[in-house]
């Protein structure tokens, strides 16, 4: 480790001790070689970037929320997963997925990246299960992709962005789908992608604008009745659901069936949250107040959050004040309700 970064973890280390109560040097390594590992985490926000698909992705000049699409390989995924206690990650393509403007072109590409997660599924048994990339805006794309990876690749469930060049997640003409995954009693990960608005120049996307997303799609599925007409559906929302938590009394008026705060909250309250890059001791008490405990579960959001992002995350994680039986859960436990097939 250089002199600059070991600087910057102390400098790290001492305001996760600060926030959580615990001595720098506790902070540092919260648990981070054997109790970490004792955690046996399932990762539900874990990224995969199949190598045609990035090289694909920079044919075609385009970033990650204003990141550089990041490598990925199963071993690097793993040297990840076995230094944070991750025993298993659900992998998923991130934004902008696979379609950039033509269905013919992201039906293929849906299936070739599917196809390939299963394959890694396939080779480290145990250690993978994968989210389905499908092809929205194109419906019947999607549907076909659909059933097709849930039924012949065995995927774990299936992402979608929070929306697709501002047509979000929960509209009507997309009901087909949802219909279709509630028949699958699919899991659903909701991922932002960018806004459909200009950046600020120097901010870039997934800084705050992804938060932003996310919430416009929990509240635009809500405030549409989805999770009621699609009951069956257990859909995990990112990032501890953008501020949907630390919101949720402000905005649940507008998402309710009968304009009461009380019935939106019960509607947002339905949703999953993933802790991927909100395990702060800033964001953990929203979350944890707002969302029904058995309804957290672990993200890593590696590679996109580098190995030194991520572990930063997971180390505020496992040093916050949590009860045994909470860390537990969100390690684990909720996501095993989820995944039966990973215990
Ligand atoms: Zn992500």
């Amino acid at each position: 480790m250089k002199r600059r970064q070991v600087l910057v973890s102390m400098a790290t280390a001492a305001t996760a001790a600060a926030l959580s109560g615990l001595s720098p040097a506790q902070a540092a390594s919260p648990k981070s070689t054997s109790g970490a590992k004792a955690a046996r985490r399932i990762d539900t926000h874990q990224h995969i970037v199949p190598p045609f698909y990035g090289q694909w992705l920079e044919s075609r000049g385009i970033t990650a929320g204003g990141l550089p699409i990041p490598k990925w390989s199963a071993e690097a995924a793993l040297d990840l997963m076995d230094s944070n206690g991750i025993e298993s990650g659900i992998l998923s393509v991130s934004t902008p997925g696979v379609h950039l403007g033509n269905d013919a072109e992201a039906r293929v590409k849906a299936k070739e990246v599917n196809e390939y997660c299963a394959e890694v599924v396939d080779k480290y048994p145990g250690r993978f299960g994968f989210f389905a990339t499908l092809t929205l805006p194109d419906v019947e794309g999607a549907i076909e992709q659909a059933e097709y990876a849930l039924t012949h690749l065995k995927a774990d469930g299936v992402i979608l962005l929070a929306n697709v060049r501002g047509t979000y997640v929960g509209t009507p003409e997309w009901d087909p789908l949802l219909q279709a995954l509630d028949r699958h009693q699919a899991r659903v990960f909701i991922h932002p992608s960018e806004l459909p608005a200009p950046e600020v120049p120097g901010i870039p996307p997934y800084a705050a604008d992804f938060l932003l997303d996310t919430t416009r799609a929990a509240l635009n599925l809500a405030k549409r009745g989805c999770l009621e007409r699609y009951p069956n559906l257990k859909i995990i929302l990112s990032h501890a659901g953008g501020f949907v938590p630390y919101a949720a009394e402000r905005m649940a008026r507008i998402c309710s069936a009968d304009g009461s705060t009380e019935g939106g909250i019960r509607r947002l309250r339905q949703f999953y949250f993933d802790t991927a890059l909100s395990s702060s001791a800033y964001a953990l008490p929203a979350l944890l107040a707002f969302a029904k405990p058995e309804n957290i579960t672990f993200g890593s959001d590696w590679p996109y959050a580098n190995k030194e992002r991520s572990s930063h995350f997971t180390g505020l994680l496992d040093a916050y004040g949590f009860t045994d039986a909470q860390r537990s859960a969100i390690n684990r436990d909720n996501a095993l309700r989820l995944f039966p097939r990973l215990a």
